[in-house]
């Protein structure tokens, strides 16, 4: 595993092709494209890890697998009365199908769904308590409490949160949003300004490839049917209107965010998180889903197999 992980960093190494960085808040805009890292938990416990693996970078949307894990624990099948479960086929941050769907965003993985997401975890709570209880949970799980919101990044995507709010607005026109636009949106900010290495996301995932099971702390985090449906939603709506191309070729639940990270989920296997920040045009990690791909082609470790 750590040759394969170490030729994978080499041959991408020479890709002059890299994507183009987010440049929607200059936090993300300038951060270095030539970067690249990619970390492997198993599930028995063994660490690989090649490239940059240590850096730690803006997870951006694949905070919404922790959001959504954690909503769910809260308020259980509850949570689906305001998001679904299908897939957009729409960009991250589109807003037309909310108004033929009354205001109910499609999933919780597009923007819309995970602002709704974040609405239910509220539970009347301020922003501030909201956040310490979402840090807690992303710590828990990976094990680690050097996990930490970049507040710039936050604060620059506040700055420019037009188009989210307009999806927030929207959605609490529908009254499908109970707090304050501004108190979600800026919880919903500071989740995607989550700052993790490869290292720490590959072990915070570990629990969704052992059936809810938390390995190097071995407790349980979610039941075995919760790990598996958050799965099936990862490989379904995962990677926004590239989701269909992403199960095509690589063949994991996985999540994507627009920092340019990937988190995808072996079941029964590991977890692997792979990040360079050049983004395809469906604003996924260009050489990240091409790194997956190759590491399943040798691995044989899609869930379809070879
Ligand atoms: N913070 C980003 C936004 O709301 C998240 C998008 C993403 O990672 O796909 O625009």
């Amino acid at each position: 595993m750590q040759q394969l992980l170490e030729e994978i960093t080499q041959q991408l190494a020479f890709e002059t092709e890299r994507g183009k960085v987010a440049d929607y808040i200059p936090q993300l805009a300038e951060v270095d494209p030539g970067q690249f890292g990619i970390s492997l938990a198993t599930v028995e416990g063994e660490r690989f890890s090649a490239g940059a693996a240590a850096t730690p970078f803006s997870i951006q949307s694949i905070s919404k697998v922790f959001t959504l894990t954690l909503g769910l624990g809260k308020l259980g099948d509850g949570l689906w009365t305001n998001v679904g479960r299908e897939p957009s086929g729409d960009p991250f941050n589109s807003i037309v199908q909310l108004e033929h769907e009354n205001g109910k965003p499609r999933n919780p993985f597009i923007n819309a769904g995970a602002i709704a997401v974040v609405d239910a975890i509220m539970m009347g709570h301020e922003p501030r308590e909201t956040l310490a209880e979402i840090l807690s949970f992303v710590r828990y799980i990976t094990d680690d409490q050097s996990v930490y919101f970049d507040h710039l990044v936050a604060a620059s995507e506040m700055a420019h949160k037009d188009r989210n709010a307009s999806l927030a607005h929207f959605m609490k026109a529908f009254g499908r949003l109970r707090h304050d636009v501004d108190k979600v949106l800026g919880t919903y900010f500071h989740q995607c300004a989550i700052a993790m290495s490869c290292e720490q996301l590959a072990c915070a995932g570990l629990f969704l490839a052992s059936n809810g099971v938390n390995r190097p702390a071995n407790l349980r985090v979610v039941s075995p049917q919760r790990a598996r449906r958050i799965n099936s939603l990862m490989m379904m709506c995962g990677h926004y209107d590239a989701s269909g191309e992403f199960a095509f070729r690589v063949g994991l639940p996985g999540k994507s965010g627009v920092g340019g990270g990937i988190l995808a989920i072996a079941p029964g296997r590991g977890s692997l998180a792979v990040w360079s920040p050049g983004l395809d045009e469906y604003g996924n990690s260009l050489l990240g889903a091409r790194a997956l791909e190759m590491f399943v082609q040798r691995t044989g470790w899609s869930v379809f197999g070879h």
